[in-house]
């Protein structure tokens, strides 16, 4: 059985997450651990904390994934926003961390104009900060196995005005410019609709394995950890982020039926980003499991 789930709600509570998920049948979910639209939210009770685990039992929860907030940029280019950026990830570890989940996405960050080996550089460096700083988070995770650091899941991205990261090359030169020794703690989430918007054409069998092959290429295999499951509104290399539901994008069926059929997903939380809805969710997880073999 594969995870396979949506990024639920987290309205009223991050412990009211894990029943939006069941509802619609998933056996992971993605959520934002706070307002993702600010840079110091409420921090989480002890109350909210353990609700939150008695929710994730009650419903079998045990793969669930953090998305972090859009404001912060590893690269920013003022020494304020840099400074709020460290400070907003590190809290997104720290709650991660009391919430057992398994790691947290980020986008890499934008250049702003610095020119994308710099953009590179300077994230790597950011990240280096924030995992000195977290050196000893660790604890019990949702699925019952210890986790010995937070792990941080860079994204691929469409490559949108100065995003950095819509190249893999992107991403493993930030592993290799971050100190050894935090290099466990970075993973990667593969998005689709990302991939596909940087100039994958992964709507044909041929395409997806192309896409795999320039990953193995520069990536570790154990570096994937997460997949964004969507559709594209836009072409395959208009470089723009549009989500759609499955098989209802520029996309079409085919990367989503190996989603549940390549060796590689199993045991990957895979979650849907795409602007159906609760129903829309509910229909595309079964119509994905349809596919499973
Ligand atoms: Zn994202
Ligand atoms: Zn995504």
């Amino acid at each position: 059985m594969r995870w396979l789930g949506a990024h639920v709600s987290a309205a009223g509570g991050v412990e009211l997450a894990p029943e939006r998920g069941n509802s619609i049948d998933a056996n992971c979910i993605q959520i934002f651990s706070a307002n993702q639209r600010q840079w110091t939210p409420k921090p989480l009770s002890d109350s909210q904390i353990s609700d939150w685990w008695q929710a994730c039992e009650n419903h079998s929860m045990k793969r669930v994934i953090v998305h972090s907030s859009y404001l912060i940029n590893l690269s920013a280019d003022t020494e304020e926003k840099m400074t709020k950026s460290h400070g907003a990830l590190v809290s997104e570890l720290h709650r991660s961390q009391k919430l057992g989940v398994h790691g947290v996405v980020l986008h890499p960050g934008s250049h702003l104009g610095a020119g994308e080996d710099e953009g590179v550089k300077t994230i790597a460096e950011s990240l280096d900060t924030v995992f000195e700083i977290t050196a000893d988070l660790y604890g019990d995770l949702l699925c019952g196995e210890r986790q010995e650091a937070m792990k941080i899941l860079l994204e691929n991205t469409a490559g949108q005005g100065t995003n950095i990261g819509y190249r893999f090359s992107h991403l493993s030169d930030i592993m290799k410019y971050v100190k050894a020794e935090n290099r466990s703690r970075l993973g990667v989430c593969l998005d689709t609709c990302h991939a596909f918007a940087a100039g994958h054409d992964i709507s044909t069998d041929a395409g997806w394995d192309l896409m795999w092959k320039e990953y193995d290429e520069l990536l570790p295999a154990e570096s994937l950890q997460a997949v964004h499951v969507n559709d594209s509104l836009r072409g395959c290399g208009s470089r723009r982020d549009r989500h759609a539901g499955i098989a209802q994008g520029e996309i079409g069926e085919v990367p989503f039926r190996r989603l549940m059929k390549d060796e590689r997903f199993h045991g990957i939380p895979m979650t849907l980003e795409t602007p159906s809805g609760m129903d829309g969710w509910a229909a595309e997880i079964a119509k994905m499991r349809s596919w499973e073999t």
